[in-house]
């Protein structure tokens, strides 16, 4: 079935005056263009693609500034029409953060790529936040030094991004999230301004004002470039699996080896269904096993004092070690998506990140669990942990809901968000880890940050956002947005 009709035409007067600044070239106005940026990889938006239906929402124009000059100049226009402007990096957000809801200029950030400076003394990089996370990894290494962010969306995603959703790569638990490598920023405010937040190891005056924007999600202004930590390349590395007989076994390790002050580049444990899916390639013994990849990295004496320390964490908890293929075949495909092949098969899936403290782990597993299975009995339900930390872990969940015609499918895709969410928040936890708020997550903001921390947010967006123009209705900021985020994504 197809939907139809197509949305109106961007208006010429508006077009033209975008074109003056970026060029008539990079102005995209035509149907197939605005269709492209319609929507980011939030499941919702595919499912409607899939059925033959197009967006819900579809942005006005798109444009493709190639400087900060050029983004400032978009933004004072957008002001001056009171046009509603969204920021958009590659497109890889799970969450509707890029979505358009009507209307809206897309400010595409690709053209503002490259790295502007290393700093090979104080190991520091400034790139420019259009630049594609897996050619700025890439740069990096040709001269010698690793950002250490590699989330699995590496190559479809964007600096920018990265910052904009306060993300968190596959070795955090060593190199840390985007927001510990963020020493300097520059933000074009919804007014036009440039706000220069100076990279600084540290400084104590105020409030961190990085901090801010950090996981704004383009509705507080458009990040053009950061100033990031980097790391030398490590000298050496320590690739593993591990075998445990238990699910709290692995759990205890993990909080022990992070309380034990030990930071694994890679540690990634796998609930049973997960690892059922893992150990094909181990000896029959080893296959009921809870599996879990470990890595260590850095100079060679440090890796082997880690490794050392870690083996006997990991015998003190029942575990032991099995052969390194598990970890090898995660290795080959670690920047690889699943999704779009449960997308073709017609299910509905996604993947719902939450942090829990330690004293919820592993009751808070079988909690949420239950709560997902409740709404729908017999989903797929698979759970790994991958960013550890002394205080609490993030249980990255995978659910697929068989086939079913398109509302039905959706409204219990949603049901389960809900239950997973509220269960989340009672047992003490944070309803997202990395992946953010962006459309689908805004209705339970409230529930995170409680009504006095939401109207905190909401009075820093009016006081940098007057008009409303940036990214209106991500976040969860306007109860106009929890309305829409309850049947969108
Ligand atoms: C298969 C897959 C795997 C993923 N794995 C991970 C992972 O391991 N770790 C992780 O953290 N995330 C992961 N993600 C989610 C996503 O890739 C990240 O959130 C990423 O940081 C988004 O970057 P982007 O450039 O694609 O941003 P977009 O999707 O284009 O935008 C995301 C949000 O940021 C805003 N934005 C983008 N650029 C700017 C800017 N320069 N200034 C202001 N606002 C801006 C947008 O308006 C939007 O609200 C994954 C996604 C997929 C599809």
């Amino acid at each position: 079935m197809v939907d139809f009709p197509p949305p109106p035409a961007p208006p010429q007067d508006l077009v033209r005056r975008l074109a003056r600044i970026v060029g008539a070239d990079n102005v995209l106005a035509s149907d197939l263009d605005r269709f492209v940026y319609a929507r980011d990889r939030a499941p919702f938006g595919t499912y409607r693609l899939r059925e033959g239906r197009l967006p819900e929402g579809w942005p006005g124009v798109v444009v493709r500034p190639a400087d900060v000059e050029e983004v400032a100049a978009v933004l004072r226009l957008a002001a001056e029409l009171r046009v509603p402007v969204v920021p958009y990096g590659a497109g890889s957000g799970v969450l509707g953060g890029a979505a358009s809801l009507g209307g809206e200029i897309v400010v595409d950030l690709k053209r503002l790529s490259g790295i502007i400076e290393i700093d090979a003394v104080d190991q520091t990089v400034s790139v420019a936040a259009g630049m594609n996370g897996a050619l700025f990894e890439e740069e990096l290494r040709r001269s010698g030094f690793t950002c250490g962010h590699l989330p699995q969306s590496l190559a479809m995603s964007t600096v920018g991004g990265w910052v904009a959703c306060r993300g968190a790569g596959q070795a955090s638990s060593r190199y840390g999230k985007i927001e510990d490598m963020v020493l300097g920023l520059e933000v074009v405010l919804p007014d036009g301004r440039l706000l220069d937040i100076r990279p600084q190891a540290r400084r104590s005056t105020g409030p961190d004002l990085a901090g801010v924007f950090v996981g704004s999600e383009g509705t507080l202004g458009v990040v053009v470039s950061a100033t990031l930590r980097i790391w030398p390349l490590p000298a050496a590395r320590r690739n593993f699996a591990i075998g445990f007989d238990s699910l709290e076994g692995g759990l205890d390790c993990l909080r022990r080896m992070m309380q034990a002050g030990l930071r694994p580049a890679v540690v990634r444990l796998y609930d049973a269904a997960e690892s059922a899916a893992r150990t094909h390639a181990l000896a029959e013994a080893d296959r009921g096993l809870f599996l879990c990849l470990l890595s260590f990295e850095g100079a060679e004496r440090i890796v082997a004092a880690e490794e050392a320390e870690a083996l006997e964490l990991i015998g003190s908890a029942g575990g032991r070690r099995v052969a390194d293929a598990p970890f090898h075949e995660w290795e080959a495909v670690r920047y690889q998506s699943y999704s779009p092949q449960h997308q073709a098969a017609g299910r509905f899936m996604d993947t719902i990140e939450v942090t829990l403290p330690w004293h919820a782990l592993p009751e808070g597993y079988g909690r949420l669990k239950a709560a997902a299975q409740r709404i729908a009995p017999g989903a797929h339900f698979g759970a790994h942990w991958s960013h550890v930390y002394p205080d609490g872990a993030c249980q990255y969940m995978t659910l697929r809901l068989d086939p079913a015609p398109l509302e039905e499918g959706e409204a219990l895709h949603r049901a389960v968000w809900d239950a997973v969410e509220r269960e989340c928040v009672a047992m003490g936890g944070a309803i997202a880890h990395h992946h953010g708020i962006g459309l689908l997550r805004g209705r339970w903001m409230e529930l995170e940050h409680g009504s006095a921390g939401l109207d905190v947010l909401a009075a820093v967006k009016r006081a940098i956002d007057p008009l409303g123009i940036m990214n209106p209705g991500k976040l969860g900021l306007t109860a106009a947005a929890n309305a829409r985020s309850a049947n969108h994504g």
